[in-house]
């Protein structure tokens, strides 16, 4: 999959859309999902134009990489999402439901979630 530099995150980073912001680094920007499926639903992006975890393994540098790690780390932390527990997600390409493609790692917290996949 090529990266469309007119994706709906792609257009967040240049300030074309504004998000919700939690915070930023030099590598990440971390901010709240418009629909929001638990009481914590933040999502962490590389900054990089990254398809896909494939793609960002592939190409990132290990500063990137790290920084990524960092942010989902941090997100959890500022969101009080650590109180109790809370879930890391990717979705990748149509498989795994991706719909924005510009890699984004989903932060869940605040309550119980359930099956990690629908049963079904
Ligand atoms: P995916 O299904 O690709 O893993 O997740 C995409 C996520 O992006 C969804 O949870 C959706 O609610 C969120 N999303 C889509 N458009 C926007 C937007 O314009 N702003 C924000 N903050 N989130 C968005």
């Amino acid at each position: 999959m090529t990266y469309d530099p007119n994706n709906i995150f792609a257009r967040i980073l240049r300030g074309e859309i504004p998000c919700n912001k939690l915070f930023e680094d030099d590598h990440t920007l971390a901010f709240h999902d418009i629909h929001p499926q638990a009481p914590v639903h933040v999502l962490v992006i590389p900054k990089g134009a990254y398809v896909s975890m494939e793609d960002f393994t592939a190409h990132a540098s290990d500063a990137e990489m790290a920084a990524l790690l960092r942010a989902v780390d941090k997100a959890a932390e500022m969101t009080g999402a650590k109180t109790g527990g809370w879930r890391m997600l990717a979705n990748i390409g149509a498989n795994g439901g991706q719909e924005v493609p510009h890699l984004h790692i989903h932060v869940f917290g605040g309550k119980r979630l359930g099956p990690m996949l629908a049963k079904g």
